[in-house]
This record gives structure tokens, C-alpha cells and sequence, in this order.
């Protein structure tokens, strides 16, 4: 199961994820919704070793994927050996705790 969702301006086409209040390309305020295909490769990542309070493991892989669909998307990185262009399945999954509650967020795990 999938909740994310993205969304496609009604006048140019552009797809934006999150969503925003106007098109990033040209204004317009009117989006269709699409769901992201599942599966991406993964475009660039960064890993990140001063983590926020909440966050239990010492670092953390941030990537950004490009999902099969064209979709751009950031999020956390399954894996101890990230390579360019190598291929994720996308998931949404809690990956902090705030005051008590999970926060949840996009993740990616390599495909087997
Ligand atoms: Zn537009």
C-alpha cells in the first residue's frame, strides 16, 4: 500500500511532491493527483551525522529517487552502501518520534 501522492499541474504538467500552494513552473493553482510509481532509482544521496534528538541510530542516509514515472522524491535510504542509479522500492514508514508520537515519512529499500 501506498499514501503517497503527487501532484500534476492542470496547465503545464509539472509534477511537484510535496504539494505546493502555486506551480513551481508556472503559477497555476489547479493540480490533479497521481501516485507515484513504487519503484525509482536513486538520483543522489547525502548521509547525515548530526542527527536530531529523537533519532536513535548515529547516521542517517538521505537520497533523493526518481521514480519510474518521472517523480522526484527525498527520503530515507535503507541501505549501509548506496550507489547512484541502483534500484528502490518506496515505502512510508515512521522515522522519528515527536513529543511521544511517530512521525512518518518516505523511505527507500533497495529492490532485491
Ligand atoms: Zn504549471
Amino acid at each position: 500500500m501506498s499514501e503517497i501522492t503527487a501532484y500534476k499541474c492542470q496547465a503545464c504538467g509539472y509534477v511537484m511532491y510535496p504539494s505546493h500552494y502555486r506551480c513551481l513552473h508556472c503559477g497555476n493553482r489547479e493540480f490533479d493527483e497521481i501516485a507515484p510509481s513504487e519503484r525509482g532509482k536513486l538520483l543522489t544521496y547525502t548521509e547525515i551525522w548530526n542527527l536530531p534528538w529523537g533519532i536513535d541510530e548515529r547516521s542517517r542516509v538521505i537520497g533523493v529517487v526518481e521514480f519510474d514515472n518521472g517523480v522526484k522524491a527525498m527520503g530515507l535510504l535503507k541501505t549501509d552502501a548506496p550507489k547512484l542509479g541502483m534500484k528502490l522500492a518506496a515505502g512510508w514508514e515512521p522515522v522519528r518520534v515527536i513529543g511521544g508520537e511517530e512521525v512518518y515519512g518516505l523511505v527507500f529499500a533497495p529492490v532485491k
